[in-house]
C-alpha cells in the first residue's frame, strides 16, 4: 500500500490533519490503533470528564440554590449507570461523527499500531477492537508514504512505585470509568486533570482529599487566579489538601489502599478506598519505531520540531502532545493544520501569540499569552490591571463574586500582552481576550468595545478600563494614557 500522506494518530491532532489534507484534494491515511477516532481527547480526556464536570456543576448549583436562595430539593439520587450512559452516548455520538467525516472526505482510515520501518515505510499491526460498530478497517503489512504526520499523543505517567495490582489504583483513564463513588478518594497530583476528577467525585459523595508535592495547588498557573479555586476547593475537600506533602509508598489490600505521606501537609499513613494518579502525562513514542528514522526526541522524550512542525527527518512532521507543552487538543488541532500547510509548499508556522488553558474546576480557570508568573521570571515591566468580580452585577447575581479579571499589559504601547481569568465561565470567555491579544489590541479597543449587559464577559472590558482608571463600578486613580 502507498499513500501520500499518512498521519498516525485519531485524536485532535491526527483527524483535523487528515481532514484538512482531504479538504485540499490530498491523498490521506489515518491510522489509529484503536476502534474509533477520537483520541485521548475524546475517548478518554477533555470530552467525557466535561461531560461528569456537567453533572457536578449543576448538583452543586442546586446545593448553591438551597443554601443562599431558599430553593430546596432534597438529597439527589444518583444512578451511576445512568451517568455512565450518558457519558458513552456523547463519546459515541462525536466518534461516530468523526468516523462519517472521515468516511464523506474519502479518508482512508486504518485500524493498526503503526512502527516505522524507515523514513518512507510504515509496519501495520492489528490494532484493537470493539466488538462492532468501527470507525476504521484492520490492516497489517506495509504502507509507504511520501510524507507522515506523527499525532501519537501522550500517556498518563505512573511511576514505578505506584504500579500496583489492583484497580483501587487509577489513572485518569480509570477514574474517567466511573466504576463506582468510593468512601474515600485520594488524589496524587494537584494539577487540573486531578482537580477535575477531584470535584466530579466530591460532588457524587465521596470524601476526597488532595496531595500535591508543591507549595500550592495547579503549580505554573498564576497564585491569585488559583487561591479563589483553593478556597472553594478547601470547603468541598473539607480542608484535606496536603501541600509540600510526597506519597512515599502505596500498598494494595482486598478493600482499601494504604498510603503513606511525608512531608509539610501530612505525615504518617491512611487508608483510601481509591487513588486516582495523576501526576502527569508523557509523550507517546515507545513502539513508534522512530529509531528507524531521522525523528530525534529531546530530554523529556518529546519529538524534536521546528515551527512548521519538521521533524529532523525530512519526510517527518510531529504535531500535538507527542510534539511538545502545552499538551491541550487546541494546540494539537492547531499544528496539525500547520503541518498540511506545510506539506503542500506554504510558508505556514506555528506563531501563536496566546494558547488558551482552561481548568474546567468550579470556579473555572484560564489564561492566555502572557502570565504574572512569566513576567516574574522573567523579570519583565509590565502593568496587570485588575477587574474583582464583587463589582460586577452578573457576578452578584450568580452569587460568585470571588471571580477576577486582568489583563497584563505593556505600559509603553498600552497593548495587551497577556489575560487572565477566575470564575465560572472563564473558560468561554478567555476566547475573546485570545483574540484581542493576536490582533496586537490596545487596552482602548477593549474599553470601546461595547459588551453586553449584565455579562461577565463585561469584566474584560473593565479589567480594560481599570488600566486607565475609568471603570465605572470601582474607583481607581486615573492614568492618562487614553491616546
Ligand atoms: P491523542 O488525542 O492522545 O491521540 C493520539 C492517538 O494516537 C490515540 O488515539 C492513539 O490510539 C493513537 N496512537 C498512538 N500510538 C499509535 C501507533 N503507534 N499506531 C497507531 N495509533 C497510535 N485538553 C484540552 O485542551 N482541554 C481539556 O479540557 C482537556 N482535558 C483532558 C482531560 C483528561 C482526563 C486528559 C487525560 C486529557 C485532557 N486534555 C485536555 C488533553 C488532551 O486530551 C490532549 O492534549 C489531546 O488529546 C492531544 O491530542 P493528540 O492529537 O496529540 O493525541
Amino acid at each position: 500500500m502507498h499513500t501520500h500522506i499518512v498521519v498516525l494518530g485519531g485524536g485532535p491532532g491526527g483527524y483535523a490533519a487528515a481532514f484538512l489534507a482531504a479538504d485540499e484534494g490530498l491523498q490521506v491515511t489515518l491510522v489509529d490503533a484503536e476502534p474509533h477516532l477520537g483520541g485521548t481527547c475524546l475517548l478518554r480526556g477533555c470530552i467525557p470528564s466535561k461531560a461528569l464536570l456537567h453533572v457536578s456543576r449543576v448538583m452543586s448549583e442546586v446545593d448553591e440554590l438551597g443554601a443562599e436562595w431558599g430553593v430546596s430539593y432534597g438529597d439527589p439520587a444518583i444512578d451511576l449507570d445512568a451517568i455512565r450512559g450518558r457519558k458513552e452516548k456523547i463519546i459515541r455520538m462525536l466518534s461516530q461523527g468523526l468516523g462519517q467525516l472521515a468516511k464523506r472526505r474519502k479518508v482512508q482510515v486504518i485500524r493498526a499500531h503503526a512502527s516505522f520501518l524507515d523514513s518512507t515505510t510504515l509496519s501495520l499491526e492489528g490494532g484493537e477492537t470493539s466488538g462492532g460498530n468501527e470507525a476504521s478497517i484492520p490492516a497489517e503489512g506495509r504502507l509507504t508514504f511520501d510524507h507522515a504526520v506523527v499525532a501519537t499523543g501522550s500517556v498518563p505517567s505512573m511511576p514505578a512505585s505506584f504500579q500496583l495490582d489492583s484497580d483501587r489504583v487509577m489513572d485518569s483513564t480509570g477514574a474517567l470509568q466511573l466504576k463506582d463513588v468510593p468512601g474515600s478518594l485520594l488524589i496524587i497530583g494537584g494539577g487540573y486533570i486531578g482537580l477535575e476528577m477531584g470535584t466530579v467525585y466530591a460532588h457524587l459523595g465521596s470524601r476526597v482529599s488532595v496531595v500535591e508535592l508543591q507549595d500550592g495547588l495547579l503549580p505554573g498557573a498564576d497564585r491569585d487566579l488559583v487561591k479563589p479555586l483553593h478556597k472553594r476547593l478547601h470547603e468541598l475537600f473539607e480542608g484535606r489538601i496536603y501541600l509540600e506533602t510526597k506519597v512515599g509508598a502505596l500498598g494494595a489490600h482486598a478493600d482499601h489502599v494504604e498510603v503513606g505521606f511525608e512531608g509539610a501537609g501530612k505525615f504518617g499513613t491512611e487508608r483510601f478506598d481509591r487513588v486516582l494518579v495523576s501526576v502527569g502525562r508523557r509523550p507517546n513514542t515507545s513502539g513508534l519505531g522512530l529509531e528507524n528514522t531521522q525523528v530525534r526526541l529531546d530530554d523529556r522524550g518529546f519529538i524534536q520540531c521546528d515551527d512548521q512542525q519538521r521533524t529532523n527527518d525530512p519526510n517527518i512532521l510531529a504535531i500535538g502532545d507527542v510534539a511538545g507543552e502545552p499538551m491541550l487538543a487546541h494546540k494539537a488541532t492547531h499544528e496539525g493544520r500547520i503541518a498540511v500547510e506545510v506539506i503542500q509548499g506554504r510558508p505556514a508556522r506555528f506563531d501563536a501569540q496566546a494558547i488558551p488553558a482552561v481548568v474546567f474546576t468550579d470556579p473555572e480557570i484560564a489564561w492566555a499569552g502572557l502570565t504574572d508568573t512569566q513576567v516574574q521570571q522573567e523579570n519583565r515591566n509590565v502593568t496587570t490591571s485588575i477587574y474583582p468580580w464583587a463589582a460586577s452585577g452578573r457576578a452578584q447575581a450568580l452569587g460568585r463574586t470571588e471571580g477576577l479579571t486582568k489583563w497584563i499589559i505593556d505600559p509603553e504601547t498600552n497593548r495587551v500582552l497577556g489575560c487572565g481569568i477566575v470564575g465560572p465561565g472563564a473558560g468561554e470567555l478567555i476566547a475573546e481576550a485570545v483574540l484581542a491579544i493576536e490582533m496586537g489590541c490596545e487596552a482602548r479597543d477593549l474599553t470601546d468595545s461595547i459588551h453586553p449587559h449584565p455579562t461577565l464577559s463585561e469584566t474584560v472590558m473593565n479589567a480594560a478600563e481599570v488600566f486607565y482608571g475609568t471603570a465605572t463600578e470601582i474607583y481607581k486613580p486615573r492614568r492618562d494614557k487614553r491616546t
